[in-house]
């Protein structure tokens, strides 16, 4: 069997992995990046953050011609969704971020070995190739395997009708009755897809809210304006199983009468991807499948490190992918650094949401003394303008210091907003440092500005 040194060897090819990797390249490593699928870019670009941005953004051009161009003064007919067209669209923008990976692959002189890996010992990766097993030897093995769906025991996918998210980024048809079990963030995203193209939707949410972990108040708006959008939520509900009936699927319900679904969506959170892999008879320790790690990233054996969604943690791609610079960099005895409260969370239907750092009831928990400052869209000249006035800013802030804790967006493209509080995090910035900041006029991002000031009981325009 061949066998093939590097300095430094990535499992896995998703944001954690692809990025460790050219972290590695520009350290002047010899690096390999062994993935076993038939394009880079790992869930993220291939079926995660990509094509379910680019189906949001498909389906909001849509919603906004059908519902909002009236009130522009714009006629337009009903209009068409071309539903193999907006696919076609979405295939098409993965594939130029899955081939931007290879071209960034080939940039930096990194070799990706494709085919499923192994750990055979703390320096040997074994690959199982078309063209026959090879082992890959190197002094660092940066292990990035990431995450899969969690399967129900009682709600087993088919992948025809009972489906994960990766088959609700396909569907070949709108569904007449979409139901969606998990209130979470896929729920409803993709949910949100379907919805705008006239999908009923329903989701069925165990724990009494969606969203479980946001701050209460946004989502307490949020619901409001999902139900306004004409999605049936139902807390507080638990599935019990489902019967498949032809093209129908029976979704029975405790205490509840049963729900006909079309397609039924299972998006109850997704677990670390680590079995088959050898990381135990390596020495790599797992914990419920989670691998455990120190502080530095290290999985206590040899040179062996780990990061992403396979370490547990939240769940994200921007996560995944600063700990695999700070992995890379720590293998090489430099300092890499991870400020996990710097790190933002942002859920993409409209209105969008987004936060970073503590919730108002993290902070009342952890016994804080808090100031809390609110700013609505309602009061935005920008938003008014956009005739997108849903939602609000919320500070929350050190109640003796002013040091900014945690700062929440509910309202149109808050996604883009959040940089600045993510900033502001990472800078130990006071709610006053936002506040005196010159925001440009009109602007959303003034509303954040506004919040802020709130907080220290002196908006200007509420
Ligand atoms: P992954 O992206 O899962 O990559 C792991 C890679 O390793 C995979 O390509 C896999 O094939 C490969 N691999 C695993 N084992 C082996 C092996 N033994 N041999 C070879 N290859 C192997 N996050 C955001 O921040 N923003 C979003 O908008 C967002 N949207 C999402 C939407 C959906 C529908 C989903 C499902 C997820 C979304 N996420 C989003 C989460 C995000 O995709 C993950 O947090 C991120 O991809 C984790 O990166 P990772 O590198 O740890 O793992
Ligand atoms: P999630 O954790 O966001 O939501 C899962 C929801 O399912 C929770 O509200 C939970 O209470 C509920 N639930 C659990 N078991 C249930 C049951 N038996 N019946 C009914 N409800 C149940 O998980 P997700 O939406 O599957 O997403 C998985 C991960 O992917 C997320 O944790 C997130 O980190 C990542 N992701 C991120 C983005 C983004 O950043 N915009 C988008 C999509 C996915």
């Amino acid at each position: 069997m061949a066998e093939d040194t590097f300095d430094l060897i990535v499992l896995g090819g998703g944001p954690g992995g692809y990025v460790a990797a050219i972290r590695a390249a520009q350290l002047g490593l010899k690096t390999a990046c062994v993935e076993k699928e038939d394009a880079l870019g790992g869930t993220c670009v291939r079926v995660g953050c990509i094509p379910s941005k680019a189906l949001l953004d498909s389906t909001e051009l849509f919603d906004q011609i059908r519902h909002k161009s009236e009130l522009h003064g714009i006629t337009v007919g009903e209009p068409a969704m071309d539903v193999g067209r907006m696919l076609a669209r979405k295939d098409a923008v993965v594939k130029s971020n899955t081939d931007g990976v290879a071209f960034l692959f080939k940039k930096n002189k990194i070799e990706w070995v494709r085919g499923f890996g192994r750990l055979t010992s703390p320096e040997t990766i074994e690959v199982a190739a078309e063209g026959g097993a090879r082992t890959l030897r190197a002094k660092t093995i940066i292990l990035a395997p990431g995450s899969v769906p969690i399967e129900l025991p009682f709600l087993k996918f088919d992948h025809e009708r009972i489906i994960d998210s990766t088959g609700a980024l396909a569907l070949p048809e709108i569904p007449g009755h979409l139901v969606v079990v998990g209130g979470g963030v896929i729920g409803l995203e993709l949910g949100s897809v379907w919805r705008r193209l006239g999908a009923k939707v329903t989701v069925l949410e165990m724990a009494p809210t969606i969203f479980p972990g946001m701050d209460a108040e946004i989502v307490r708006q949020s619901d409001r304006i999902f139900r306004k959008q004409g999605f049936d939520i139902r807390t507080g509900t638990r599935v019990t199983g489902a019967e498949r009936k032809g093209d129908k699927v029976s979704v029975s319900i405790d205490g509840q009468e049963p729900i006909e679904a079309d397609y039924v969506l299972v998006a109850v959170g997704r677990r670390a991807y680590t079995e088959g892999m050898g990381f135990e008879e390596a020495g790599v320790r797992l914990n419920r499948g989670v691998i455990e790690v120190d502080e530095r990233f290290h999985t206590g054996v040899g040179n062996v490190y780990a990061i992403g969604d396979a370490i547990g943690g939240r769940m994200l791609a921007h996560k995944a992918e600063e700990e695999g610079v700070a992995a890379v960099e720590f293998s090489v005895g430099k300092h890499g650094h991870v400020n996990y409260d710097a790190v933002a969370n942002v859920v993409y239907t409209w209105p969008e949401i987004a936060s970073v750092g503590m919730t108002e009831e993290e902070a009342k928990a952890a016994g804080r003394e808090y100031r809390v400052g609110k700013f609505p869209f309602q009061a935005n000249g920008r938003a008014r303008a956009m005739a997108e006035t849903d939602g609000m800013v919320k500070v929350i802030a050190d109640a003796k210091t002013d040091r900014l804790l945690g700062l929440h967006i509910l309202g149109p493209r808050a996604s883009d907003m959040i940089a600045e509080a993510a900033l502001a995090m990472e800078f130990h910035s006071s709610a006053e440092d936002i506040a005196m900041t010159v925001h440009a006029h009109p602007t959303l991002p003034e509303a954040v500005k506004e919040a802020a000031l709130a907080s220290l009981g002196r908006a200007i325009h509420i």
